[in-house]
């Protein structure tokens, strides 16, 4: 991958004098992506790296994450980690809660069958079922991008009010309405120990803009990691540079 932005300059640490809750997405930012999602590589030093942080911070860290829950613990193993799986339609508190948005359920029933109807036609294509979304991964087929769109807009626009559509990197996600990264983001902040802290976000995706932009309104930290458009006002090359950051940033808070 050619990356045009320059490692040598890691944005500027959180400062010591304020209170912070530390947001984290997971695929493209503390993982590289690879060419199947359960692929990812987790390590005893990335774990380490979340738990020492959560330690640090009051346990004001959370993983805010497109895939689910479940899936995030079966690659994480940390489940008292607080967690937002699937753009914001799940959630674990800090205190290990779990809730998950049901008003969407019966539509997106409906589209998950003829979804798989399509899948089943292409083998290139994958389907992955997360409970309260969707995610057709075309990373196999990036010709029918397109196409693909084409037919999944028209799929969703069948529920209007209940159920949208979002692309990443080669992925098509159809989710509930009214749920995404920033929504993960404002109900964290809401209450303990997250609340009355400031936030700082690191992402990758074009998911990651709305966590972004309420980071922004909060006067937080926003890091986009990667290439691209973003409204995040800090940068990070790729996972490595991520670890590399948070790794300063752990030592300057257990210096006393
Ligand atoms: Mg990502």
């Amino acid at each position: 991958m050619v990356s045009t932005i320059s490692n040598e300059k890691l944005p500027e640490l959180p400062a010591r004098s304020r209170a912070w809750a530390l947001f984290l997405d997971l695929d493209g930012t503390l993982v590289e992506l690879v060419d199947h999602p359960d692929n990812i590589a987790v390590d005893d030093a990335l774990r380490t790296r979340l738990e020492t942080l959560s330690t640090l911070l009051d346990g004001a860290v959370a993983v805010i994450s497109g895939r689910a829950i479940d899936d995030l613990d079966k690659h994480l193993t940390l489940p008292t980690l607080a967690m937002s799986g699937q753009h914001g339609a799940e959630w674990r508190d800090s205190q290990g809660q779990r809730q998950i948005a049901q008003a969407h359920q019966k539509a997106l029933e409906a589209v998950r069958h003829q979804v798989q109807q399509r899948v089943d036609r292409d083998d290139a294509l994958y389907l992955e079922d997360k409970g309260a979304s969707l995610a057709l991964h075309y990373r196999h087929r990036p010709e029918a991008g397109d196409i693909l769109k084409g037919e999944l807009v028209s799929l969703v626009n069948e529920y209007p009010d209940t159920l949208e559509l979002h692309q990443g990197k080669f992925v098509f996600e159809i989710k509930g309405q009214g749920y995404d990264k920033g929504v993960a983001l404002e109900r964290f902040l809401a209450s303990p120990p997250f609340a009355d802290r400031c936030p700082v976000f690191i992402g990758d995706d074009r998911t990651d803009e709305d966590g972004f932009r309420t980071v922004n309104a909060h006067q937080g930290m926003a890091i986009k990691v990667g290439t691209g458009e973003s409204v995040a006002a800090s940068r990070l090359t790729d996972p490595q540079a991520v670890h590399e950051w948070l790794d300063q940033w752990i030592a300057l808070l257990q210096r006393s």
